[in-house]
């Protein structure tokens, strides 16, 4: 499977990684939990530069927010008492729903991102919490908006870099907010056929203060469903609301059909798991739906 490879390396700093990863330039390939480069049919990198021993598998809290170490696996996430006190636990959620436990054992947070593949279960997550990444290089480290990580289906900004970390802003605060995450798969451990992360606030009057509704699998990269979120600012939630949601849902996305399901359904679900992730953020919020 991996007859290509001339040199595997496992640095011990992520500056021995950096100087690598320069040293090998376009010859090379990060690799983490590899549940992902072992599906891939390339064969073009001779150098693998594996990125699990340079102490990025760490889950840190503090005023600003929250940190995830890159090479932070998905049963970690799963089980991070942080994590799980998150937003109603949606990354938790999201992290327990990539595949089986053999996977999840091996998957990294970091590989789920720059893989970038457009179903991925954590980025919906994290684009919904406005989640940054740290990206590293030999020469300099930059702050990006995770929204503007994937320029395309498995393509990214990475240039000569690796993630370092994920950073995640802090909440805003007070209270009737709620989180939602929702996945459809043909099966439990099969990757998503749409997902959604979604999370609002309402004021003592029940009118949304704030929503985000981010969306996988229905486009070319994870993707936020702007027009959705602002339709429901300043209003209470109403059977009607959600519908009218659902629809400008359905006019934001830009779904394929593929040998897992077609474009239409994939639209279809999109504003079918919406209108369910609202619901859920109502109960967490205590927001009534008015008929
Ligand atoms: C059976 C099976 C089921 C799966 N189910 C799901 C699912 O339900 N949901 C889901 O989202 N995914 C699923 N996946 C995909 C995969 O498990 C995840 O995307 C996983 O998180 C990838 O992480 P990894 O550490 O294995 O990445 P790797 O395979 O090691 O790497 C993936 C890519 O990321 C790059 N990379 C890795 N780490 C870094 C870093 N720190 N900085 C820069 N580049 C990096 C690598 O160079 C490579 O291009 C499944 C995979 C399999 C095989």
């Amino acid at each position: 499977m991996f007859d290509h490879i001339e040199c595997f390396y496992r640095p011990g700093t992520l500056r021995e990684a950096l100087l690598l990863l320069r040293k090998v330039g376009k010859r090379g390939a990060i690799v983490a939990g590899a549940t992902d480069i072992v599906t891939r049919a390339d064969r073009s990198p001779r150098f693998f530069i594996d990125v699990t021993c340079l102490g990025l598998d760490f889950v840190r809290k503090n005023g600003r927010g929250c940190t995830i170490g890159a090479a932070t696996t998905m049963m970690a996430l799963e089980k991070s008492p942080v994590i799980c006190g998150l937003a109603s636990g949606i990354l938790a959620r999201a992290a327990a729903a990539c595949g089986s436990i053999q996977n999840r054992n091996m998957a990294t947070v970091g590989g789920n991102l720059a893989n970038a593949s457009p179903a991925a279960d954590t980025a919906v997550v994290l684009l919904a919490l406005d989640a940054q990444l740290v990206l590293a290089g030999s020469r300099r480290k930059r702050k990006i908006p995770l929204a503007e990580f994937c320029i395309g289906p498995h393509r990214t900004v990475l240039n000569g870099e690796l993630i370092e970390e994920i950073v995640i802003p802090a909440l805003p605060g007070g209270g009737r907010r709620g989180w939602s995450f929702q996945k459809l798969g043909r099966t439990e451990t099969d990757i998503s056929l749409v997902n959604t992360a979604v999370g609002l606030q309402a004021d003592s009057r029940g009118r949304i203060k704030w929503a985000r509704i981010a969306l996988g699998a229905v486009g070319p990269m994870p993707l936020r469903a702007r027009a959705a979120e602002k339709l429901l600012l300043g209003n209470v939630l109403s059977v009607e609301l959600l519908a009218r949601a659902g629809d400008a849902v359905m006019g934001e996305v830009s779904p394929i059909s593929d040998g897992r399901a077609s474009a239409n359904y994939r639209r279809e679900m999109s504003a079918v798991l919406v209108r369910h992730a609202l619901r859920e953020c109502a109960g967490h919020a205590g927001i009534r739906i008015l008929d």
